[in-house]
């Protein structure tokens, strides 16, 4: 095991490495198609982490990225400014703090930042270490942040970077298929650099654009484009910080194993539990929980990826059938063979699946679970939950989805944490009809004072005519 800084190197195999602080690797996809990871996971012996008990989240963030970013290009000092900033917007000092269900059961609250989402802990610190490469580094070129997003993500990425010196932000959105509050997030900032648009399509349609931009040799040439959206390698080692913090919190004895159940959708989350528990964190079940898109628990039942279409459901941000993360699992399931990656992709845009072989599913077996919540059973947990706790415990449908998992994932003789991903004032439509039914009425979970101080301001919006590079590099 190399005791040396990890660098990044592709999925789909190349024989460039790059560092975590070059702006390279912030852009959409390197020349191959493949997805950025660790050349090695650093170790945190069991030592360690009992050295790490009692830190503050800001603190045990900086022990843990510091593995990743090597003091010659971020120094201690300045990596200890940009975290306690970035996670000063939080709501609470604790930043995800943890609440019990019962014995042995928890929640780790994700959503207590600016757009009470989970997105907002991995962007909050993006937003200002980005503002601080483009700083240190000589970019001859414009810097754009370019990104298309269903909701959650653009939402959580302009609060992420909005007034940040030097850098512009453009946010491609489908008009009329966000919801009313992710809409009033993204377009009522009044922040210079950032710029909304209203797109005439799908969600896909934005994502394609994206990636056309991002792979135009006319536009990288103009600009130096960054990526915000969940395979963005920074994101992700960001989350693993806060199954640290809460493994630390929880464990009776360091070494003793936590089971985790996550709410999923591209597979970000989850994967950041599995980079944890390689360094060494003593996790144990991964719980993947799902809405009706099911692709990943399906594929823990057959060995087989096979893509079917997206069903709209009451929790959206998990409406995903391609879960673009779970490529970088892939990646580590074969051994790090980058070249059966590219074949599986390959075979998964060709033909809609590909399988695994029988050991590598029993590998996946051992490292995940995977559980399916309905629409009922998602409504039914928030109405329980709700109940059981006197209505002080409420979730969002996501969050539901996550706690239904644990429920049926848990061996009672092992902690469980039920990651909750957003605040259910986001969602009022689904979770007060959860409510009604356990007759709790005008519940203060229902809202939340930063989206009312939403309502009635200015919006600043501006409308993409038609899905061609030619219109977007107007507002580049
Ligand atoms: C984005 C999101 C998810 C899914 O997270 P992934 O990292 O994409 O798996 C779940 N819940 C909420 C509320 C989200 O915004």
């Amino acid at each position: 095991m190399p005791h040396s800084t990890p660098r990044l190197v592709s999925t789909r195999g190349s024989s460039q490495c790059e560092d975590f602080t070059s702006l390279k690797v912030q852009g959409l996809c390197p020349e191959n198609g493949g997805l950025y990871v660790p050349s090695h996971f650093p170790h945190v012996g069991l030592p360690v982490l009992e050295s790490w008990r009692g830190y503050s989240f800001p603190v045990l963030a900086q022990a843990v990225l510091s593995l990743y970013l090597p003091e010659t290009t971020i120094s201690t000092d300045d990596l200890k400014r940009l975290l306690e900033k970035s996670f000063s917007t939080f709501e609470d000092e604790r930043v995800t703090p943890i609440v019990t269900i019962d014995a042995n059961f928890h929640l780790l609250e994700l959503y207590r930042g600016p757009t009470l989402s989970f997105k907002d802990i991995a962007l909050q610190f993006l937003g200002n270490f980005l503002e601080y490469l483009v700083q240190k580094q000589t970019v001859d070129k414009p810097v754009v942040v370019l990104g298309a997003t269903s909701g959650d993500t653009g939402s959580a990425a302009i609060a992420g970077l909005e007034g940040k010196t030097g850098i512009k932000v453009v946010i491609l959105y489908p008009e009329g298929r966000v919801s009313l509050v992710q809409e009033l997030q993204m377009i009522t900032g009044n922040s210079a650099n950032v710029t909304c648009l209203a797109c005439p399509g799908s969600f896909d349609e934005c994502q394609t654009l994206v990636k056309e931009a991002f792979a135009d040799k006319d536009v990288q040439a103009r600009f130096q484009l960054l990526g915000i959206n969940s395979i963005n390698i920074v994101r992700i080692l960001v989350q693993t910080v806060y199954y640290f913090y809460s493994y630390l919190r929880l464990a009776k004895k360091i070494g003793d194993s936590i089971d985790y159940s996550v709410p999923t959708g591209n597979f970000g989350d989850i994967l950041a539990g599995y980079y944890a528990k390689r360094m060494g964190l003593p996790l144990g079940q991964l719980v993947i929980a799902a809405n009706c898109n099911d692709i990943l628990p399906r594929f823990l039942n057959t060995g087989t990826y096979s893509l079917n279409n997206v069903v709209p459901t009451i929790s959206p941000s998990m409406d995903i059938q391609i879960s673009s993360n779970f490529e970088r699992y892939l990646y580590e399931l074969s051994g790090r063979n980058s070249e059966q990656v590219a074949t599986w992709m390959h075979q998964l845009n060709t033909e809609g699946s590909f399988s695994v072989s029988s050991t590598e599913l029993a590998q996946a077996r051992r490292d995940f679970s995977g559980y399916v919540a309905t629409r009922d059973g998602c409504l039914e947990t928030i109405a329980q939950i709700a109940r059981r706790s006197e209505g002080t415990m409420v979730l969002d449908p996501h969050s539901a989805i996550g706690v239904s998992a644990a429920i049926q994932a848990r061996n009672h003789d092992i902690p469980i944490v039920s990651l909750a991903t957003a605040h259910p004032a986001k969602f009022p439509d689904a979770v007060s009809k959860a409510l009604d039914t356990v007759g709790i009425k005008n519940s203060p979970w229902l809202s939340h004072p930063s989206i009312t101080a939403l309502v009635g301001r200015e919006k600043n919006v501006g409308k993409l005519s038609m899905f061609t590079l030619e219109a977007l590099l107007k507002y580049l």
